[in-house]
């Protein structure tokens, strides 16, 4: 690249576990452009145990973070609230020439708000998503942080439409593909060297992944409850795999149901991205609510019952392997059952999930700022 005269700064605003995996390629693709740019990470501590963070800077390589607010805990109106008043102090301490904020989470609303307010561009990688439920709190972060972004970086078609609808200016708007993939597929040679199956006794497509924490299947006793049933009953067909959210573990152990999971469940700490992906390239089946999971089952081809009521990512049921059951656990059994039997879905992988995106990602920005 030809060098400018004038470093240009980025500031990348992460927080929570997906963000980690989202911003690792973006960092890595503007090492290209290290002689006119210059990438800086600020880590709001959205996420703070090690097995929710640290552990992902390490395994995906990423550098200790340039700045880290430590601003964990609290409600989401705490949280957002002290990272702006944080992230404010950044900004017109390093004034950037753009913020990039990934995903859904209250980092990604707190940090463009901020950005936004002081005339600092932001650009949204995962734009465009929508679940069209505003009881989720992920839905209003992702809608606000749309609004008030100069670039807007789809996932996948969808949301080129429903940036559409919503009437963005379609300038702003770039189909780019998924920064997930981009470390799923960059890193697959370390997930394929993990000795994770053998390490739990566990066989190829011979157990259940499953993973919960929205807070609408997590935080409600009767919820929670109906939940273990079904994780015990689906234990009489198959050995599961249940690493668990700390969200969820302090449920679990507030509502006193820990105890009544039954033993073929295994289960276990949040598990690090290495050993997480090879479990999941592994499974006969996963079975979760989270946003990023769908995604990684649709790329790998594995099938994948989502405990939900809607998606923001609708084209790993159209086209991929996610089931879209609901939140009927009775219905997540019986369709557990079926996939167990054989009953699944061959999926495809959607366009532009290539592995490149957080290339054309930073090649678009260069483009833009240098
Ligand atoms: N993940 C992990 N270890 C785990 C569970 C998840 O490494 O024990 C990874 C996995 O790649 C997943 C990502 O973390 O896609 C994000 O997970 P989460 O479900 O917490 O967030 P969401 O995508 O629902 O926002």
């Amino acid at each position: 690249m030809p060098k400018n005269l004038e470093l240009k700064k980025i500031i990348s605003v992460v927080g929570a576990r997906p963000n980690f995996i989202k911003i690792a390629p973006v960092h890595r693709a503007f090492e290209k452009y290290s002689d006119n740019i210059k990438h800086i990470i600020c880590h709001t501590g959205q996420h703070f145990d090690d097995k929710m963070s640290k552990v992902f800077f390490d395994e995906l390589q990423m550098p200790k973070p340039d700045y880290f607010l430590g601003l964990g805990g609290g409600s989401h109106a705490v949280q957002t609230a002290r990272i702006m008043v944080e992230f404010e102090k950044i900004l017109l301490d390093e004034k950037p020439d753009l913020v990039i904020v990934p995903g859904d989470v209250n980092s990604t609303l707190a940090a463009s708000l901020v950005a936004a307010k002081l005339h600092i561009p932001v650009a949204h990688v995962e734009s465009g998503l929508r679940s069209f439920d505003s009881k989720m709190p992920e839905e209003i972060n992702r809608v606000i942080a749309d609004e008030i972004s100069d670039y807007l970086f789809v996932t996948e078609k969808s949301g080129l439409l429903n940036l559409d609808n919503e009437g963005v200016d379609k300038s702003k708007v770039y189909f780019t593909g998924n920064v997930m993939i981009d470390s799923l597929i960059h890193f697959m040679p370390f997930i394929d060297k993990s000795t994770v199956l053998n390490d739990l006794g566990l066989e190829k497509e011979k157990y259940i992944l499953s993973t919960f924490h929205r807070p609408s299947n997590v935080d409600n006793e009767e919820e929670l409850q109906d939940l273990v049933k079904a994780i015990n009953e689906l234990a009489d067909l198959s050995k599961i795999v249940f690493p668990i959210h700390p969200r969820t573990k302090n449920n679990l152990e507030k509502f006193g149901l820990i105890s009544s999971i039954k033993e073929n469940v295994i289960i276990l700490e949040p598990l690090g991205y290495i050993d997480f992906l090879n479990l999941t390239k592994n499974a006969k089946l996963v079975i979760t609510d989270s946003g990023g999971i769908q995604e990684e089952t649709t790329f790998l081809g594995v099938q994948c019952i989502t405990v939900r009521d809607n998606t923001e990512r609708p084209i790993t049921s159209e086209i991929g392997t996610n089931h879209m059951i609901g939140t009927d656990l009775r219905k997540v059994v019986n369709a557990a059952k079926e996939i167990i039997g054989g009953k699944i879905k061959k999926g495809q992988i959607p366009e532009l999930w290539d592995g490149k995106t957080a290339d054309r990602i930073a090649e678009i920005i260069y483009k833009s700022i240098c």
